[in-house]
């Protein structure tokens, strides 16, 4: 119901991808009208240069740091390989968690291949929350290296304390990375409150273009220069290649955009959330809310229909977009990693519906999801008793 979608839909599936903003639409399509390579020496190339300034700024002020402290990429999933790649070397430990998005645990694995004793997973409650006290176990046992933990989970919104994280690695002189892809323009934080050392991020998630991203590289930190991309020296070596000028401007434009609103869209998206949450178990009973409640970003709801399978549900309300676990896994048949994480059967996970709410979400769209719910369920339970008959 916010007009992007049509009258009759329900767009409930930030996590996955937002609807891009105004301001950034605007901004992208007034780029792609100009010509420029940014690193062109000519006018329209200067042009563009000064351009992608412009956003770097707009993107520093929204992580309160310095313009020089960005790499731009295509998103976080190249901005978390870049990060781990540079970030790790054998004989470290790489401590990460069995909740995170697969743009880590992939990259982890791959990179600790050769030294497996190397990958460190820390345990996760079952409310989702990384158990950090744990790291008193690889701390100070072993130094440096570097800890990867997300700030804010894609599926189940439910956040990381990473100052507690960041006292205990740096003090054994490891290196800090979020993945801060969820919480970006969503929560008003930025490096300082996460106090970390790298941070990668997607521009779609804040109401930017898709194909834009960045990492955050904190000024000073022992990197080593290990680029992904090597080529023409862009981004002061880090990552080669002609810049995505359109891309770039559209996510700074979304930055400062988000970075306005971002206290006050918080608080609405949050009471729009426990809204749906209570329509819903209000509605259906039996269902329950994963993760820990009061540790959650705004937008998110993990709702689990105990016996009904979360595609035949999303089959019977076409009117909402929503996701079973994360929409990168969608597809797959495995049941979400972070679900079976946080010790739910492989059935309850393959019950859950991921919610996720956003910026441009209104009221109306909140009142026509919880409608669709209860009639969905309603109506895939009275077809699987009919096919399983009276008991
Ligand atoms: N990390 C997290 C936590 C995410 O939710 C996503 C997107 N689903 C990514 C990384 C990857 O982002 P992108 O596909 O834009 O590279």
């Amino acid at each position: 119901m916010n007009g992007l979608n049509g009258p009759d839909m329900s767009y409930l599936d930030y996590n996955a991808t937002a609807p891009i903003r105004p301001e950034a639409l605007a901004a992208v399509l007034e780029a792609m009208k100009s010509v420029g390579n940014a690193s062109s020496m000519h006018q329209p190339g200067r042009q563009a240069a000064h351009r992608v300034d412009v956003a770097r700024r707009q993107l520093a002020d929204l992580l309160g740091c310095s313009p020089g402290e960005i790499i731009f990429t295509s998103g976080a999933t190249e901005a978390n390989n870049l990060a781990l790649r540079a970030a790790f070397t054998a004989g470290n430990p790489l401590v990460t968690s069995p909740v995170e998005h697969p743009a880590v645990l992939e990259t982890a694995r791959a990179v600790t291949a050769e030294s497996p004793e190397d990958l460190v997973l820390l345990p996760v409650g079952a409310d989702g929350l990384v158990d950090l006290g744990a790291l008193d176990q690889v701390f100070p046992a072993r130094r440096g290296g570097v800890v990867s933990l997300m700030a804010a989970n894609n599926e189940t919104g439910v956040l990381t304390d990473l100052r507690v994280a960041a006292k205990a690695a740096h003090e054994a002189g490891a290196l800090v990375h979020t993945d801060a892809t969820q919480i970006i323009g969503r929560l008003p934080v930025g490096v300082a409150e996460l106090d970390v050392d790298l941070l990668s991020l997607s521009a779609h998630k804040f109401g930017g273009p898709q194909g834009a991203g960045a990492l955050y590289v904190r000024r000073g930190s022992p990197l080593p220069h290990r680029p992904l991309l090597v080529g023409g020296g862009q981004e002061r070596g880090w990552r080669a290649g002609t810049l995505n000028v359109a891309g770039i401007i559209g996510m700074g434009a979304a930055a400062d955009a988000a970075r306005r609103g971002v206290g006050e869209e918080a608080e609405r998206i949050a009471a729009l959330r426990d809204r749906l949450e209570s329509l819903v178990t209000g509605a259906l009973p039996g269902c329950r809310i994963n993760g820990r409640r009061d540790q959650r970003l705004p937008g998110v709801t993990s709702i689990t229909f105990p016996g009904l399978p979360a595609d035949a549900v999303l089959a019977a309300m076409p009117e909402v977009a929503a996701s079973e676990g994360s929409a990168c896994a969608s597809g797959a048949p495995t049941p979400s990693h972070v679900l079976l994480a946080m010790g739910l059967s492989r059935d309850d996970a393959d019950s859950t519906i991921r919610f996720s709410l956003g910026y441009a979400t209104t009221n109306a769209e909140i009142e026509n999801a919880a409608h669709a719910v209860k009639r969905a369920a309603t109506q895939v339970r009275a077809a699987l008793a009919e096919a399983h008959g009276p008991s």
